[in-house]
C-alpha cells in the first residue's frame, strides 16, 4: 500500500492510471482471478475458450481531431466489444493502451467516465493496460466467453442459407463523406459514426441459429466477402433489400448504393442462417430490438452478385 502510493506521488504517470482507470466497468466476478496494479492480469479460461480481439483507433485515421474524449472512448471499446460479440461470445473484461501526447485532465475526466459508463453498461471490467506519451491513440484488447460449439466463425456459411444484416447500412459512411465533400452530414449519421452501437446482445444468442457470422467494420461487400472465402461459397444480394441509410438518397441512386456498401464502421452484424431458422429469428428480433433484414442469399460459386450482375472492385468504384 504504501509502496503503491509512493510511486503514484512520484510518477505522473501511475497517478494517472490510479486517478482515472482505477475502477472502470463491472467486476467480473468468475473470469478475473486478478485485475490491474500488478505485471499482468490473471484471467481464468477453464472449460470453455476465451476469444480475444484487439482494435487500435489512431487519431486522424480511425477518429477526427475535433472529435470529443467521449466518443473516442465509447467508440474504441465498443468496436471491440463487437468483434468479441460477433464470435457469438459474451464479453467480460478488456485491456487498454493509452498513448497520450499530454495530460489534459478534462480530456482524461471525459474520457475515463465513458469509458466507465459503457463498460458498466455491457458488463465489462478493465483489467489493465499501458500509458504512454506519443500521438494520441488508443487500442483495447477485449475478451469473452464462449463454448467452444457455440462459437460463430467466419466459415460456416451454407448454400442456401440466408443473410441477414441487423440495421442501416453507410449511415456513419455518410458522414464521412460529408466531411469530405464540405457538406452537412445529418446529426444521425455523426452519432452512428462517433458512437457505434453494435447489437452486443445478439452475437452470443445467435448460436444454433447462425451458420456465420461477421460485424461489419470495413464495408458491407467487403466484410460479406470475408465470410464467403472462408466458407467456399458465393452470395445473390438484392439491392432493393439492403437498407442503405436514407441519408443517401440526395446522390444518383447508384453512386449513393457503391459508397454505402463500401464504405466502413457500420457496426452491423451480417450473419447467415438457414431458411428454418426464420421463424425463432424474427422472435430474436423483437426481443433484441433490433432488426434483422434478409439482404440476399449464399449459393454455390464465388464472390458476390447483385442483382444478376457480379459485384467487382472495379464495378465498385467505375463512377468516381
Ligand atoms: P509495467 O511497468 O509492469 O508494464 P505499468 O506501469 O505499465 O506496469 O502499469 C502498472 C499497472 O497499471 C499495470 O497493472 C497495468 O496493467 C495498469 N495500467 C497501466 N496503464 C493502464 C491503462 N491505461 N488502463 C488500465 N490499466 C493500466
Ligand atoms: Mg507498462
Amino acid at each position: 500500500m504504501d509502496h503503491d502510493k509512493k510511486r503514484c506521488e512520484t510518477h505522473g504517470e501511475f497517478d494517472l492510471i490510479t486517478r482515472y482507470f482505477h475502477q472502470i466497468g463491472k467486476p467480473a466476478i468468475g473470469e478475473v482471478l486478478l485485475g490491474m496494479g500488478d505485471d499482468a492480469a490473471m484471467v481464468s479460461c477453464a472449460p470453455n475458450p476465451i476469444v480475444m480481439t484487439v482494435d487500435t483507433l489512431v487519431e486522424g485515421i480511425h477518429f477526427y481531431p475535433d472529435c470529443p474524449p467521449d466518443s473516442i472512448a465509447h467508440k474504441a471499446l465498443m468496436v471491440n466489444l463487437s468483434d468479441v460479440a460477433a464470435m457469438g461470445a459474451t464479453p467480460f473484461a478488456f485491456l487498454l493502451s493509452l498513448t497520450l501526447p499530454r495530460i489534459d485532465h478534462p480530456w482524461l475526466e471525459a474520457f475515463s467516465q465513458a469509458l466507465n459508463t459503457v463498460a458498466t453498461a455491457h458488463h465489462v471490467q478493465l483489467i489493465g493496460g499501458d500509458t504512454t506519451r506519443g500521438p494520441l491513440a488508443v487500442s483495447i484488447t477485449a475478451m469473452g466467453n464462449v463454448t467452444q460449439a457455440h462459437v460463430l466463425k467466419r466459415s460456416r456459411a451454407r448454400v442456401d442459407d440466408d443473410i441477414y444484416v441487423t440495421g442501416d447500412i453507410g449511415l456513419a459512411a455518410f458522414y464521412v463523406y460529408a466531411r469530405a465533400q464540405g457538406i452537412e452530414s445529418s446529426a444521425r449519421a455523426m452519432h452512428a459514426y462517433r458512437y457505434p452501437n453494435p447489437p452486443l446482445m445478439l452475437g452470443p444468442k445467435l448460436c444454433g441459429l447462425a451458420h456465420a457470422a461477421i460485424d461489419v467494420s470495413d464495408g458491407l461487400l467487403a466484410d460479406l466477402t470475408h465470410i464467403l472465402n472462408a466458407s467456399n461459397v458465393g452470395a445473390r444480394l438484392v439491392s432493393a433489400d439492403i437498407p442503405i441509410a436514407k441519408e443517401w438518397q440526395a446522390l444518383p441512386h447508384d453512386e449513393a448504393f457503391q459508397r454505402a456498401v463500401t464504405g466502413g464502421d457500420d457496426y452491423v452484424l451480417c450473419f447467415t442462417a438457414p431458411k428454418s431458422a426464420r421463424g425463432l429469428l424474427d422472435i430474436l428480433s423483437m426481443t433484441t430490438e433490433r432488426p434483422m433484414i434478409r439482404i440476399g442469399e449464399i449459393c454455390d460459386g464465388e464472390g458476390i452478385v447483385v442483382d444478376d450482375v457480379p459485384w467487382t472492385a472495379a464495378r465498385g468504384f467505375e463512377h468516381f
